[in-house]
């Protein structure tokens, strides 16, 4: 019955490795999900402000339309003034001239007054640009890190689960079905017994109960949690 200790205690280093390695997988992402909020939050904060200068853009492109037309017509309505006939319509063509060019004026500072405002806008746009592009690139590289230790990891649990399969198949049937048995309700199954203690439940066992396991004779239960006992045999 040595070997059914033996294999226990394989069964449960096995099963810790199993263990810490679905943590490992289940811990992995983190980092990744970390920079990805990261850069949607700059990213909805760039497209803000872009929409913001775009506007802006938009209003000047506009005005700078408007300021071409009224010139055109400015000109024309100029070189219609030598023409006119009569003084009631040289005042009312004068007049128009005047009034489109005052409004062209104010369009002019409007212009300005969106120059400032888009110089400002780009210097908050810039180095967001730039923020956005590193953190792009951060965010590539944790992806293909985390896939290649992804994959590596995933390999690992593969090959643990398969031995953890094969030593449980090697177990007396009566063992084995205690064991899915404890399983089911706690984890580990199994429990090593140091100076007569259960590391799980730290009950000290019954001093016979002690001689019994060190007999390894025969696989027992820990009165206290039921999990598999075994000594360390290394
Ligand atoms: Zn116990």
């Amino acid at each position: 019955m040595n070997d059914s200790m033996r294999r226990l205690a394989q069964i449960a280093k096995l099963s810790q490795e199993i263990n810490s390695l679905q943590q490992e997988l289940k811990n992995l992402p983190a980092h990744v999900e970390e920079l990805q909020s990261q850069f949607n939050d700059l990213e909805g904060e760039y497209l803000n402000k872009k929409n913001e200068s775009d506007k802006l853009e938009s209003e000047q492109r506009q005005l700078r339309g408007q300021v071409q037309d009224e010139e055109a017509q400015l000109k024309s309505k100029e070189e219609r003034l030598n023409s006119l006939k009569t003084q009631k319509e040289f005042q009312a063509v004068s007049k128009e001239i005047s009034t489109g060019k005052a409004t062209n004026r104010e369009r002019e500072t409007r212009i300005e007054q969106l120059n400032a405002a888009l110089e400002e806008s780009k210097s908050t746009l810039t180095p967001l640009e730039s923020k956005i592009e590193e953190l792009k690139g951060k965010l590539q590289n944790a992806r293909a890190e985390i896939q290649g230790s992804l994959d590596e990891v995933q390999s690992k649990l593969k090959m643990l689960e398969e031995s953890f399969k094969v030593e449980l198949s090697f177990l007396p049937e009566d063992v084995l079905s205690k064991y899915h048995r404890i399983q089911q309700k706690r984890q580990p199954a199994a429990a090593v017994v140091l100076g007569g203690t259960c590391q799980e439940c730290f009950i000290h066992l019954p001093p016979q109960l002690f001689i019994e396991i060190q007999k390894k004779q025969e696989i027992h239960s820990c009165p206290s949690c039921h999990r598999l006992l075994y000594l360390n045999l290394d």
